[in-house]
């Protein structure tokens, strides 16, 4: 176990309690980049093809993760600040706009809470400590490249990269598995869904996902070594096939609608990230081993 970083002297629970509206505002610029990144990312890709086709430039309204500040996505009207607090402005704005009654979409408070509560409990778990710190920026990238998977079916190098390297540093010295293992982690992550991904498509002619994938995977196997890269892949797979045939049965989507698989990679790498050991233990304890 690692040693804690500041011994407080407060129990777990006032701890988690502490974390939770931390968590609950970082979960609100966790929107901000789900919502902005990818319109940025799409804006320099439309310059570089413009760029590069000699076409004249389309003047592009800047944006940046500051800039400009939050407004109604229907009418425009700037958001006051004191509309902009975390889950409690949307329960008491009753989910709509004050200015045009245009609902707000569920996914600002659905992301803050979902980062508050995970950000409550890891340091439940982990304390004060750096174990904590990797744990908590592991989360928060993920939440932001599932949020942006589910929307912009995409996952960014600049996201997804980042967090093997970060993957990588934080085994240096071995914090969630030795180096050797994560180190093989990442390039078996990668390789396993590259040759799925191709088999699949020398099979049936068609992509059953993207590059984004693979390098999800890789980081998660950086984090948590290869041993733990069966666990995710059978964990994601499942809950994918679920989400899969429950959205057919409940006709929420088409057949042939693509579905981003980022998501699922990342819950299930989370779960394995905090559980990983205790699911595959008693799994093997099942059969005496
Ligand atoms: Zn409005």
């Amino acid at each position: 176990m690692l040693p804690t970083l500041l011994e407080t002297g407060l129990s777990p629970a006032a701890l988690a309690m502490a974390a939770f509206p931390l968590g609950l505002i970082i979960g609100s610029f966790l929107n901000v980049v789900i919502l902005r990144f990818p319109e940025q990312l799409k804006n320099s890709w439309r310059r570089e093809s413009q760029d590069f086709l000699g076409l004249p430039e389309e003047a592009a309204e800047p944006l940046s993760l500051a800039m400009p500040a939050s407004r109604c996505p229907s009418c425009g009207v700037p958001i006051k600040p004191w509309h902009n607090i975390p889950v409690i402005s949307y329960v008491f704005l009753r989910g709509k706009c004050t200015a045009c009654s245009t609902p707000i979409s569920i996914q600002y408070p659905l992301v803050e809470l979902l980062s508050g509560l995970a950000t409550a409990f890891i340091v439940y778990q982990f304390g004060l400590s750096l174990m904590a710190a990797y744990c908590l920026l592991f989360t928060w990238i993920l939440i932001a490249l599932t949020g942006i998977d589910y929307i912009d079916q995409l996952l960014p190098d600049q996201m997804t990269l980042p967090l093997l390297w970060l993957g990588l540093f934080a085994n240096l010295n071995g914090t969630f598995v030795p180096l050797n293992e994560a180190v093989i982690g990442a390039l078996a992550g990668y390789l396993s869904l590259w040759s799925v991904f191709w088999m699949f498509r020398l099979v049936t002619g068609k992509e059953g996902m993207g590059y984004g994938d693979f390098k999800l995977l890789a980081a998660l196997g950086a984090w948590m070594g290869w041993q733990m890269l069966p666990l995710i892949i059978i964990l994601s797979t499942f809950v994918g096939a679920l989400v899969g045939v429950v959205g057919l049965l409940m006709k929420t989507r088409e057949k042939q609608m693509p579905m981003a698989f980022g998501p699922f990679l990342a819950m299930a790498g989370w779960l394995a990230l905090i559980w990983g050991d205790k699911i595959i233990g008693s799994y093997l304890s099942v059969f005496g081993l």
